[in-house]
């Protein structure tokens, strides 16, 4: 089964991308963890991505199409693969068909997780991370024991830089302007699943179980 997720940052795609990982046995190749681990072992492509990042910039497709290349070709890919967050834009999405077609992999189905803008940037600004342990909290949804601080370590708990109102506004932006247009791109193949991302993390999975046609 291979899979793509869309829909805007904080949509909650990545919970429901742990989901179908499970479900399929198949790995999720979230550009955002091969920005990461680059990031995190300082490589030369992670460096260039960092600087994109830090400003709150998509990173180029050139640079997000090479990482991308390099994940999909190792051997748990096999079975399929599950993408979050790539393709971002049009070109991406024809060089990943292009990739795939080579490969004799196309894409089975895209799941287009939908959820109105004011309730993203509520939902982003409610939450904090602890910068010890990772723990993640929300105003409403997590709350910690303590106000501010981690119930695992006791450490203060930060709010991200993406997390940010004026970061979330901005990557939406971005969004709207480069990556809806994928959403009528993959409607002209007919793969495109349009889920209601509003509601609870079992609600809205139930609703991409049905669409899948799993019971
Ligand atoms: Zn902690």
């Amino acid at each position: 089964m291979r899979l793509v997720l869309l829909g805007a940052p904080g949509a909650g795609k990545g919970t429901q991308a742990e989901m179908l990982t499970k479900l399929y046995n198949i790995p999720c190749i979230s550009t955002g963890n091969i920005f990461r681990e680059h990031i995190s072992k300082n490589t030369d492509l992670g460096k260039q991505a960092k600087a994109f990042m830090d400003e709150g910039k998509l990173v180029p497709d050139s640079l997000v199409i090479e990482l991308v290349k390099s994940r999909i070709t190792q051997e748990d890919c096999k079975n399929g693969m599950i993408f979050d967050g790539f393709p971002r834009t049009i070109p991406q999405a024809e060089a990943l068909d292009a990739m795939l077609k080579e490969l004799s992999i196309p894409i089975d189905y895209v799941i287009n997780v939908d959820v109105p803008d004011e309730m993203i940037i509520d939902r982003m600004a409610g939450r904090t991370v602890c910068p010890s342990c990772g723990a993640s909290y929300h105003k409403t949804n997590k709350i910690e024991k303590v106000a501010g601080k981690c119930d695992l370590c006791g450490k203060d708990l930060i709010q991200r830089e993406d997390d940010k109102a004026e970061t979330v506004k901005k990557r939406l932006d971005v969004y709207h302007a480069q990556t809806e247009p994928l959403i009528a791109y993959y409607k002209g193949q007919d793969k495109v699943l349009d889920i209601d991302g509003v509601g609870s993390v079992d609600q809205v999975r139930a609703r991409v179980m049905k669409a899948l046609g799993v019971n």
